[in-house]
């Protein structure tokens, strides 16, 4: 059975690449219907930020993407939080060292301080622990039994590390990229096990997704350089034959396509990257998210999948049903993809324009609440399937649409003013009273009567359309104008016509 997992660790919001990484996991999942794992990699304490592992699971909720298995939900492999997995961890470190494929460093922080002093060099600004470095440390290759024995036991802090071959090529066949190649010498003695007990990433994600039964990995291209690492664990530990398929997903990349898209751009570049606000607890300061910002979860879900996927044909918009059909791992392409938030408000434009009215008069409650206004339900669905074609956000039904819910406080008499005269005066007044009969009259019956008289008065529709519109709206927007008046109701818009003319 498929088995996929989202692994974040909760050390902030939740940005748009991590979003997608959920997606493509998720549409898997489902398409091979599969399982769908939220696990929280919380090991590193020093990056543990309170609310994160909440704001994901809202994130997720948000978009629809939600887990089969996780903290909240639970399930067969519990607990789902790497924190209280700690002691499992342990006994593979341990193995790791008894196979002799790791070992146990003593060296302080200030022995490691000074071997990198030591090693600096133009050509190597940061030294690693490798195979080289780690003849000259304090560790289980480098001193006798007795020596390590004697440390243990008097419980010197210690941590284990890899015991990275010197000089062996490790590859693997990335669903995405291929085959893959890496030199171990490029790749350090990484930490396994922390001297706090903890282990650290590389241990922790390999143990999981061998416990878990995880059958797929796609992650941020940003682990393939930790493959390696993992790779090699699988093998040692003896469940090579159970690792998973791994995918690395391209990157997200700022919109001129220079460089990785950063949380810091979003400010910078004036648009969002989180999915939804993000509060930082320490400073309270209040990053914008997608969802505030007034984007539908199936319009940002859609833009999403098309960074880095499509299905071979022109098609771009998606329902959620129709990417589980088509997604497939082997269409993600391997170069990065360009966010471009133009183009962002494109698919959210698409969706707002083809929602039903009922659901965006539910969405933009809360603006009109904000602007102290009632009116019914259906009057403000009907308002909103007036005026969405030309909504990119859901509070852009109150900048097109402000005059449904208010009179016009000011008219646009420039447009006006200067070709007004008494004909057109009288006209108005003949039309108003002529309206009280036409009380549930269709659009198209207020036009052809408003047309009968432009006729009978020797006048042009475009000598007195604009003036109208004018008096419903106060400027020259909004949709059709007959399509307004009958909204308003023949009540209110003859009101405002004797108010135009005052
Ligand atoms: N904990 C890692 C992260 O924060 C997970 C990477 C992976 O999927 O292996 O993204």
């Amino acid at each position: 059975k498929v088995r996929v997992r989202f692994a974040p660790s909760p050390t902030g919001g939740l940005h748009l690449g991590g979003v997608r990484t959920v997606l493509f996991n998720y549409l898997f999942a489902k398409q091979h219907k599969g399982d769908f794992v939220l696990r929280i990699e919380d090991t590193d304490q020093t990056r543990y930020v309170p609310g994160a592992e909440e704001y994901i699971s809202e994130c997720l909720r948000w978009c629809g993407l939600n887990p089969d298995e996780s903290p909240a939900v639970g399930g067969p492999f519990a607990p789902y939080r790497q924190s209280e997995r700690k002691d499992s961890y342990r006994q593979y470190a341990e193995q790791l060292v008894k196979s002799g494929h790791a070992y146990y460093a003593f060296d302080t922080p200030e022995e490691l301080e000074s071997m990198r002093e030591r090693l600096k060099s133009p050509e190597n600004p940061a030294p690693q622990y490798n195979h080289v470095v780690r003849e000259k440390m304090r560790n289980s290759l480098t001193l006798s039994d007795a020596e390590v024995q004697e440390l243990l036991v008097k419980n010197t802090p210690h941590v284990i590390r890899i015991n990275m071959p010197a000089n062996e090529e490790v590859s693997f066949t990335d669903l995405v990229r291929g085959e893959v190649t890496f030199h171990t010498a490029q790749v350090d003695d990484k930490v396994l096990l922390k001297a706090d007990g903890m282990p650290t990433y590389h241990l922790a994600v390999v143990a999981d997704d061998y416990q878990m039964k995880i059958t797929h990995a796609f992650r941020g291209e940003e682990w393939l350089p930790s493959a390696p690492v993992h790779l090699l664990l699988w093998k040692y530990l003896g469940w090579e034959a159970d690792m998973p398929q791994w995918a690395h997903l391209p990157l997200i990349l700022k919109p001129d396509g220079n460089g990785k898209l950063s949380k810091r751009d979003g400010d910078r570049l004036g648009f969002p990257v989180y999915a939804m606000n993000w509060t930082d607890p320490a400073t309270k300061e209040v990053t914008k998210g997608f969802r505030e910002l007034g984007f539908l979860p199936e319009a940002f879900i859609n833009m999403l999948v098309m960074l880095g996927w499509n299905d071979g044909t022109e098609q771009e918009i998606f329902s959620m049903e129709e990417l589980i059909q088509k997604f497939s791992i082997d269409r993600v392409h391997k170069a990065g993809a360009k966010f471009d938030y133009e183009k962002a408000k494109w698919f959210n434009h698409q969706y707002i324009h083809h929602k039903d009215n009922e659901s965006l008069a539910t969405l933009f409650q809360p603006v009109l609440d904000e602007k102290g206004v009632t009116a019914a339900p259906d009057y403000v669905a009907t308002v909103a399937g007036l005026v969405k074609e030309r909504c990119h956000f859901i509070n852009e039904i109150w900048d097109h649409g402000f005059f449904f819910f208010q009179s016009p406080s000011s008219y646009d008499e420039a447009a006006v003013k200067p070709k007004w005269n008494a004909d057109k005066e009288a006209f108005f007044t003949t039309w108003s009273a002529q309206l009280e009969t036409l009380a549930a009259a269709p659009a198209a019956e207020l036009e052809a009567s408003f047309k009968a008289l432009v006729t009978e008065k020797n006048m042009k529709m475009g000598d007195v359309q604009l003036p109208f519109r004018i008096m419903l709206t106060g400027g020259k927007f909004g949709p059709p104008v007959f399509d307004i008046a009958v909204t308003l109701g023949i009540a209110e818009t003859r009101n405002r016509i004797a108010k135009g003319l005052e």
